[in-house]
C-alpha cells in the first residue's frame, strides 16, 4: 500500500498466490469510506483470483489491485485520475512482476495504457497495442459454453433451440450472451433494472421481463448476468430453472446456499469458473508466442470442459459444484506446489 507521489490517493495491490505463475487481477478505481475497507476488499478479491486461474488450469496466482478514489461528493481536479493510474503504475512495478494488473470495476483498456506508461507488467491493452482488448466478449463465450454444457447434463442435449432461458442484466456480457443464445434458437426471457436495455429485448424477438420477475419465472436456464449475492436462501427456492450458470460475480451470498441448491435439484455451474472467458483471453496475452485470437477461442471454449469435469467429480463423490470446484482449484496449487518443491537437476 502506497501513497501516490503525484495524486496524494492511496494505491494498493494484494498478492495472494504465485505459486502457479504471476498473481493477475484487475485494478479497481472505487471509492471505500475507509482504507482498513479497502484492504479488507483487495485481501478478499485477490484470493478469490488465485481460485479461478487454479480451476481454470492457466499459469497464474492471484492478485488485485486497487485505487483508492477520492469520496465523489468533495473535491477533485483536472488529471488527477491520470496522476491516479501513473501512481498505480509505480506500486505494480515496484512488485518487479509478482503483480501482473489488467481492467476491472471503474478501469478501461484506455486505463491500462497510462499504467502501462510505468510498468510492463499490464495486460488487457487495446488490440491496436498489442494486448487481447475488452474481456467481455470472451466472458460472454464462456458463459454461453457453460450453458450449453448444464443443457446437456440435464436435458441430454446442448442445443438451445429447444431451451427458455432467462438472462437477467443486460450489460456487457448480459447482452453479448443473450446475442449467442438468441443466433442459437432459444426462446429469451429478458431483465435490466436499465429500462433502456428493452430495445435490445425487442431487437431480439425476445419476452421482456421486469427484474424481480427473471429469477422466479418458468425457464430452462435463468443466466444471472449483474450483481452479486443474488442467490440467498430465500432467493434459492423460487428460481423458476433447473439450471442456474451466469457471469455475476459472487453469486451465492454464503456458500450453505450451494447445498441447498443441490438439494433442491437445480445444477449451479459455479460463477468462478463459468466466468473465466475474460482472464483465460489475458492469459493468451501473456504467452511467449503473443496474443492470438483463435488460441484465445479454443483455450475459453475449454471452460466446458472443465465444467464437466466438476460436475463428474460433483456426481461421484455427492458433493456440490462448488465443493467440486474447490477440490479441483486446490489439487492444481497443491500440484504447482510439489511441482516447485522438486530441486531441478
Ligand atoms: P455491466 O455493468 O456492463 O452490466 C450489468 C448490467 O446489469 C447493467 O445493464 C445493469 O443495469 C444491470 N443490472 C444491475 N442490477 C440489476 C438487477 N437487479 N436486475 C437486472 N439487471 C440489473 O457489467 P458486465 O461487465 O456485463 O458484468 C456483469 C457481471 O459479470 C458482473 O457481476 C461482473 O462482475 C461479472 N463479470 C464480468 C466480466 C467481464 O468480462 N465484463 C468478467 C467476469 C465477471
Amino acid at each position: 500500500m502506497r501513497r501516490g507521489a503525484r495524486s496524494g490517493l492511496f494505491t494498493m495491490v494484494a498478492v495472494h498466490s504465485t505459486v502457479r505463475g504471476p498473481a493477475l487481477g484487475g485494478c479497481r478505481l472505487w471509492h471505500y469510506d475507509d482504507a482498513r475497507a479497502a484492504m479488507r476488499d483487495v485481501l478478499r478479491l485477490s484470493r478469490a483470483m488465485t481460485f479461478k486461474s487454479a480451476v481454470a488450469g492457466l499459469p497464474l496466482g492471484g492478485g488485485k489491485g486497487i485505487i483508492l478514489a477520492p469520496d465523489p461528493a468533495g473535491p477533485t481536479r483536472r488529471g488527477l485520475r491520470a496522476d491516479a493510474l501513473r501512481d498505480f503504475g509505480d506500486t505494480v512495478e515496484a512488485l518487479g512482476g509478482k503483480y501482473v494488473t489488467a481492467e476491472d470495476v471503474g478501469t478501461s483498456a484506455r486505463d491500462m495504457e497510462a499504467i502501462a506508461s510505468r510498468t510492463s507488467h499490464v495486460t488487457g491493452l487495446s488490440r491496436r497495442r498489442g494486448g487481447s482488448g475488452d474481456p467481455s466478449p470472451w466472458t460472454a463465450l464462456g458463459v454461453h459454453e457453460a450453458i450449453k454444457v448444464c443443457c446437456e447434463r440435464v436435458f441430454g442435449t446442448p442445443a438451445l433451440r429447444e431451451r427458455t432461458i432467462a438472462i437477467a442484466g443486460l450489460g456487457h456480457v448480459g447482452a453479448r450472451v443473450a446475442n449467442l443464445c438468441a443466433k442459437d434458437g432459444a426462446t429469451l426471457l429478458l431483465t435490466d433494472v436499465d429500462r433502456s436495455k428493452r430495445e435490445l429485448a425487442g431487437d431480439l424477438g425476445a419476452h421482456w421481463l421486469e427484474p424481480d420477475a427473471a429469477l422466479a419465472a418458468a425457464s430452462d436456464v435463468y443466466v444471472p448476468c449483474a450483481l452479486g449475492g443474488v442467490l440467498d436462501h430465500a432467493s434459492a427456492v423460487r428460481i423458476g430453472a433447473p439450471i442456474v450458470a451466469g457471469a455475476a460475480n459472487n453469486q451465492l451470498a454464503d456458500d450453505d446456499v450451494a447445498e441447498l441448491l443441490a438439494q433442491r435439484g437445480v445444477l449451479w455451474a459455479p460463477d468462478f469458473v463459468v466466468n473465466a472467458g475474460g482472464i483465460v483471453n489475458i492469459s493468451v496475452e501473456l504467452e511467449a508466442q503473443g496474443y492470438d485470437p483463435r488460441r484465445a477461442r479454443t483455450r475459453v471454449r475449454g471452460i466446458g470442459d472443465t465444467l464437466q469435469r466438476i460436475f463428474d467429480a460433483a456426481h461421484a463423490t455427492r458433493a456440490t459444484p462448488l465443493d467440486a470446484a474447490m477440490t479441483l482449484a486446490r489439487e492444481r496449487l497443491a500440484e504447482a506446489q510439489a511441482a516447485a518443491a522438486i530441486p531441478r537437476a
